[in-house]
């Protein structure tokens, strides 16, 4: 907890310019707000102010300025409630001096810090190099922002640092003024904050274009005597009208966008002088709803009667709003002296919507959606609030207010700093399948945010990544089970029908040339009816199993000399058999080891290397030429054919309880390739479990290790407590009961 003597106040020593200026604050609050927490903004600002007691901004302040004068913007621009401006105080608390989250958590609850966790969040996606993909990094910063407050205090926040953004040196000012012309602003733009956008605008051309913003100032200043003259003569007929017509409104002249005027000097290759030469007229009608909506149109009427409208600039925002929930008629007039002047026409609601944006009407609403169609199934909701009578409950309905945009997409960032979409759930192999097929195929590790990560981890938006590859490295068909993306799956299924397809073509060569040695010339239909009678499902799976040497390519041999016959059995279904083996597979309980329901201790069996199975697997037999039994475990990769194709040479076949008997198992482990890991490893396996090691294989790559380690093992439950145990090592990714390559040569 921070003591209480902070919360309280009464052991800080607060500069009495900053306390004057929180008293403003709280004034501000009081005129702008439906509701004020005073206590809360009270407290946030003694926070803010004794962890920011030592802190200092660029241009030499003590830094508490800047967390004020960021709540103090919140409140004018945003205006929407007193939690807002308390996160405002406290923004830059965490990132910048030793209070952490969980402290503010404590001492302001959880919406409070879930917001300034957002906002440390998010600072890091707009660090991101990825200028010129402005759609996706506001897309991305969208999809960090759960609570909508966290992107208002970054407008504001970012507003202020343009305002001040002199103290910095220039090269960084340009990169901070980039950001806010291509991310900020149209974001701003967005959410329908138009004044805002236009202020970040000016900040970033004055430091972008030095020349043609000092240029527009003066030519405006200069013009300002005859432009205000100009303005009164023009108004003055207008406003006598609508006062007789019994209207409430105001008019002024509205300075225009500096930036605006600099877009449309280059757009339309104008000079200076022929651009702000377009006056701009404001007329701002105090009536609601449909009557406010109505009197838009009556005061067009009066103001195309007293001034000619060209017909071609005429816009209709009221009848149809634009998507950020804009509202205005616009027209064009010739004025005295045939100057042109455009004139906006609306209601006091669509002004506070025009200005303040969807902030506006946030107050109104519970939550909005995920989808852009939900974002502006919520425009049409604010544009219909326009008829709806004020509501002014403000601060209940933003308390669960959500803003869960685009977040069925993740946005990750290459250690080159482009960005990616990828769909939610998206794990380092399918980026790297995204990248190239060919990082696929041999991504070994990756790296998010610079630490290590194994393959099935989960990225999260804003995660830098950085694949790791391995020549040696190709694909596992596990992958499949994690990977998200159609590309990554569509690849790995590729490579593992590619690697079936090069086994058959070995298997066949094999076949081929035993087959002259034994002066065997056999038809392609003569093998497809062979293979039909040895239970494969053609010659491509025949050769396959011959190629992978789960066949023996002499069984086809005596086989092809000893038959002729073209009956062909009847074929059950295949996956009938597999399932009714598992089935006998699965009874278990004898006390000694039985081999089809019998003892025999007279029989021979071995343990099927590719899958090394140990009591407590589930396993059968398969009984080889010479008699011998090997034992395969019911889910070894080569079991379904085994028991598909030679369902004769299959027994059932279940575990005695012998006692010190041990049995060898293989381990892969994947980790961080750090000073000891190795040793930390055998000692658990050595020392902990006493167990004895047979071998270690070790390669490591790019700061990653992958390890195949040999054990003895008694059964199952040991080889658990093994696995159990070394994922605990620190810098382990993931430890995998060894299943051996199909080689394929
Ligand atoms: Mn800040």
């Amino acid at each position: 907890m921070i003591s209480a003597s902070i919360l309280q106040g009464t052991e800080l020593a607060i500069e009495p310019r900053y306390q004057a200026q929180l008293d403003q604050l709280l004034a501000d609050c009081r005129a702008q707000l439906v509701a004020v927490d005073e206590e809360l903004i009270r407290k946030a600002f003694r926070v803010a102010y004794w962890a920011h007691r030592n802190d200092r901004r660029a241009s030499g302040e003590p830094y508490i300025a800047h967390p004020l004068a960021v709540a103090s913007l919140c409140v004018r621009h945003i205006g929407l409630d007193d939690v807002t401006v308390a996160a405002a105080l406290l923004h830059d608390v965490v990132e910048d001096t030793e209070v952490s989250l969980d402290l503010i958590r404590d001492t302001f609850g959880d919406t409070l810090a879930g917001i300034i966790d957002g906002l440390t969040k998010i600072s890091g996606a707009f660090e991101s190099r990825a200028l010129g993909q402005a759609e996706n990094v506001r897309k991305l910063v969208l999809s960090m922002a759960s609570d909508i407050r966290v992107i208002l205090v970054k407008f504001a926040d970012r507003l202020h640092n343009m305002q001040t953004i002199e103290s910095l040196p220039k090269a960084k000012q340009v990169k901070i003024a980039t950001e806010t012309l291509e991310l900020f602003a149209p974001l701003a733009h967005r959410f329908g904050f138009f004044a805002l956008r236009s202020e970040l605008e000016d900040h970033a051309l004055r430091v972008l274009n030095p020349e043609v913003f000092d240029q527009i100032v003066r030519g405006l200043r200069e013009a300002k005597k005859d432009r205000d003259a100009f303005v009164d003569r023009f108004i003055g007929p207008i406003r006598d009208r609508l006062r007789s017509d019994g209207f409430d409104f105001d008019i002024y002249g509205r300075s225009k966008n500096l930036f605006s005027i600099y877009r449309k000097m280059k757009r339309q290759n104008k000079p200076l002088e022929e651009i702000y030469d377009v006056f701009a007229i404001r007329i701002v009608l105090n009536a609601d709803g449909k009557k406010g909506k109505e009197d838009c149109w009556r005061v067009y009427s009066v103001v195309t009667d007293l001034y000619k409208p060209l017909p071609e600039r005429f816009r209709d925002f009221v009848s149809v709003p634009k998507s950020n929930g804009y509202q205005s008629l616009h027209t064009t007039v010739l004025g005295p002296e045939g100057r042109r002047v455009e004139i906006q026409i609306r209601t006091r609601e669509m002004h506070e919507i025009a200005e303040k944006g969807v902030a506006a009407h946030w107050k109104y609403k519970e939550g909005i959606g995920r989808s852009d169609e939900e974002m502006d199934q919520f425009l049409n909701w604010v544009r219909e609030l326009l008829e709806a009578p004020k509501a002014d409950h403000a601060t209940e309905f933003v308390k669960d207010f959500r803003l869960n945009l685009y977040d069925e997409e993740i946005y990750l960032f290459t250690p080159r700093g482009d960005l990616l979409t990828l769909p939610r759930d998206s794990t380092p192999v399918d980026f790297a399948f995204h990248v190239h097929s060919e990082v696929g195929f041999h991504c070994i590790g990756a790296k998010v945010n610079g630490r290590m990560v194994p393959l099935s981890h989960r990225l999260n938006s804003g995660d830098q990544v950085e694949i790791i590859t391995s020549k040696k490295q190709t694909p596992n068909p596990d992958w499949i089970k994690f990977v998200v993306t159609q590309k990554a799956r569509s690849r790995i299924r590729q490579w593992i029908n590619e690697k079936r397809r090069k086994a058959a073509e070995l298997g066949r060569d094999i076949w081929e040339k035993r087959s002259r040695k034994a002066d065997l010339d056999l038809t392609e239909a003569e093998m497809q009816r062979i293979a039909t009678r040895l239970r494969f499902a053609n010659t491509q799976q025949l050769f396959y199993e011959i190629g992978v040497g789960m066949y023996d390519v002499n069984d086809l041999v005596n086989f092809a000399r000893g038959t002729r016959t073209s009956e062909t059995p009847e074929v059950e279904s295949v996956q009938d058999q597999y399932e009714s083996f598992l089935d006998t597979a699965q009874s278990s309980g004898s006390p000694a080891l039985m081999i089809d329901g019998e003892l025999h201790t007279d029989i021979a069996t071995h343990y099927a290397p590719c899958c090394n199975p140990i009591p407590g697997d589930e396993v059968f037999g398969y009984v080889s030429r010479s008699g011998a039994i090997k034992i395969h475990r019911v889910n070894c990769r080569n079991a379904p054919s085994l028991l598909i194709n030679q369902p004769d040479r299959i027994v059932p076949v279940e575990w005695s309880r012998q006692k010190d008997v041990q049995f060898v198992a293989a381990l892969r482990v994947v980790g961080e390739d750090r000073v000891g890991i190795l040793s930390d490893i055998t000692t658990v396996i050595s020392k902990n479990l006493k167990t004895n090691i047979r071998s270690i294989t070790i390669a490591s790559e790019d700061g990653i290790f992958e390890g195949t380690i040999v054990l003895h093992v008694s059964d199952l439950a040991h080889l658990r407590r093994l696995i159990d145990r070394i994922k605990r090592i620190e810098g382990i990714h993931g430890v995998y009961r060894f299943e051996q390559e199909v080689e394929t040569g």
